[in-house]
């Protein structure tokens, strides 16, 4: 099977990282436990009133760097791959980020090894890669055109509402879902 992988969510804790800085850098303001999350977009669901705060702290130098792993994603990537299949992160970049890119490599080469780094594909539009699977968490994948992969919903509480399809609610259950 071709896997292709999406990197934040799946593999790198965007969200609890996230809170953790707002929390961090905006005490005294509301925030929205990881837990507690309802829309995709971070910005949509902070509001008009601290959507640009929000996007700052995802474009700061060093974020997309110190990401926490998934607990039992790169286990599941070696074992993945150790299996026969062909896995591959398939990660599209926070576009007005300075940074994004070049830290989504390092964090695969300190967190996957050297190695994953040639499976890196980045791409802003994800219909246009090839593969039998994509296991994302974002609810609703579109593009220029029909994907050949099947989503793959990597559970989430903002995504709960999306209908149908395969969902992966922990890495520790993608042998029942590949096999
Ligand atoms: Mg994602």
């Amino acid at each position: 099977m071709n896997i292709l992988v999406d990197q934040d969510g799946p593999l790198a804790d965007f969200e609890g990282e996230f809170h953790r800085r707002w929390r961090e850098t905006y005490p005294d303001r509301h925030h929205i436990p990881p837990a507690e999350r309802r829309v995709f977009k971070l910005n949509e669901e902070y509001g008009p009133e601290h959507s640009a705060a929000a996007d700052e702290i995802v474009l700061t130098r060093g974020f997309f760097r110190d990401l926490p792993p998934v607990p039992g994603a790169v286990e599941a990537m070696e074992t993945m791959l150790a299996a026969g299949h062909d896995v591959r992160i398939c990660t599209a970049p926070v576009k007005l980020s300075l940074f994004c890119v070049g830290e989504k490599y390092n964090w695969v080469r300190q967190h996957l090894g050297q190695y994953w780094m040639s499976r890196v594909i980045i791409s802003s539009d994800k219909t246009f890669v090839y593969g039998d699977y994509l296991i994302d968490d974002k609810p609703d994948i579109t593009g220029a055109i029909e994907p050949a992969w099947e989503h793959v919903i990597y559970e989430a509480p903002y995504n709960r509402h999306a209908n149908g399809g395969r969902r992966l609610a922990s890495w520790k259950d993608w042998p029942q879902l590949i096999g």
